[in-house]
């Protein structure tokens, strides 16, 4: 699998700053995989359940010191 890079970057494929993490649906309980932009330390969004497709509320932080390691939160919107 390939994946496209934009011209003119050299050695930064948009991957490189993507990172996974699982999170639990609020709503169903499912985990769910989310893709998490690792420049960005403190983030909050909102990204619907692949299985319920509630709309989860994620808040993102990234730990300074090693930016491999993304805590992720997931709450409902009501809260
Ligand atoms: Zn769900």
């Amino acid at each position: 699998m390939r994946a496209s890079r934009p011209r003119g970057v050299r050695g930064t494929a948009p991957s490189e700053k993507m990172t996974t993490a699982t999170v639990q649906c609020p709503y169903c309980g499912e985990h769910l995989d989310v893709f998490i932009d690792r420049s960005v330390a403190r983030q909050e969004y909102i990204e619907d359940c692949q299985v319920c497709c509630r709309p989860i509320t994620l808040r993102v932080t990234i730990d300074p010191d090693d930016d491999t390691e993304a805590r992720v939160d997931a709450r409902s919107e009501e809260e």
